[in-house]
């Protein structure tokens, strides 16, 4: 009760919860895409050609959408996070599984939240939108239907490194469309296709939305950079 104990911060909330608040930093407001940048392709007989790199994705109409010119990452690098955004998947549906709206989240450009089409569209559990990647399915499935806007808030808890060692692993928390899918997961390293990750030491990192061949929108995408672990002792 000691009136003197610091106080939380101010902050504003926006007028809907999924409105910026006063302190997130923007990173698409619907109409500048400067905050992201390409990555290089520079095979010009891939479907994938981009070679200097450049944030080719397409802005119209208030979205980002992703072109066949490589996976987008912001050019400020982030640990811990919340991180809100909105992405649409292609309505009527193309492809299935795998092959429906796939694009992702990689926190610190490691770390996949997939973004998948999974209204009425069956794939393996631990590749569903709300999940970690190849690792932990989502608590259910929240997804709404092909061509609706649907939103992720995620907490992100970056890895502690010290020297080689890892002395704390990263944790996500995930809600899709406000429904909790993660829960303070434990992630088990970078994500990987049908192999068992490892952690590499590693600083901040960007926030990279994936390229997977697929037309996905995004939208309305902000983060409030935090710092989770400021109360904790580092484990010896
Ligand atoms: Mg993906």
């Amino acid at each position: 009760h000691d009136i003197e104990r610091p106080q939380p911060d101010v902050v504003t909330p926006g007028m809907y919860p999924c409105n910026a608040p006063s302190d997130a930093i923007v990173l698409f407001d619907g109409t500048d895409a400067s905050a992201w940048t390409g990555s290089v392709q520079d095979n010009p007989k891939k479907k994938k050609y981009n070679p200097e790199g450049k944030m080719l994705w397409k802005v119209e109409n208030g979205y980002l959408e992703c072109t066949p010119t490589g996976s987008i990452r912001t050019k400020q690098k982030f640990g811990d996070c919340q991180f809100h955004i909105e992405w649409q998947t292609a309505n009527p549906r193309q492809g299935d599984s795998q092959g429906a709206g796939n694009s992702g989240i990689f926190m610190m450009g490691r770390y996949e939240t997939q973004v998948l089409d999974n209204y009425e569209n069956r794939t393996y559990a631990d590749g569903m939108a709300g999940c970690v990647y190849g690792q932990q399915p989502p608590m259910v499935n929240a997804c709404k239907k092909p061509g609706d806007w649907q939103t992720y808030d995620i907490i992100f808890q970056a890895p502690r490194f010290e020297g080689d060692k890892l002395v704390s692993p990263a944790y996500v928390s995930v809600f899709l469309n406000g429904i909790l899918v993660q829960h303070k997961t434990e992630i088990l390293g970078p994500t990987t296709h049908k192999k068992l990750p490892v952690y590499k030491p590693h600083e901040k990192d960007s926030i990279l939305l994936q390229d997977h061949n697929n037309n996905t929108r995004f939208r309305n995408i902000w983060l409030r950079e935090l710092d989770l672990m400021k109360d904790e002792s580092t484990p010896e």
